[in-house]
């Protein structure tokens, strides 16, 4: 079962969601939106380590966007194509 992180998107929260805490959850759980403790609303943290974690074929675009990153893939010498996110269309080096 893995493991989400979530934070308190709600001042002032308490002890428990001030700081981020982590919470064991079932895939098929859907993810919380109170704090177990004072009820505060909460939001979940998707950080950078658990992403560089997948591998690139375990991220969806879907996934991506929603954690507010941009997914660009190689079509050619020094040019990317956006294939998720937000952002221009194509980078290129030149
Ligand atoms: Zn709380």
């Amino acid at each position: 079962m893995p493991f989400y992180e979530y934070i308190c998107s709600e001042a002032p929260g308490c002890e428990h969601c001030r700081e981020a805490f982590t919470q064991l959850q079932r895939l098929s759980d859907s993810p919380l939106t109170t704090c177990p403790a004072c009820g505060s609303a909460i939001r979940r943290v998707i950080s950078a380590p658990n992403l560089v974690g997948n591998t690139a074929s375990d991220l969806k675009p879907s996934t991506i966007e929603k954690a507010g990153f941009t997914q660009y893939r190689k079509i050619g010498k020094g040019v990317y194509e956006k294939s998720a996110g937000k952002g221009p269309g194509i980078i290129s080096a030149d």
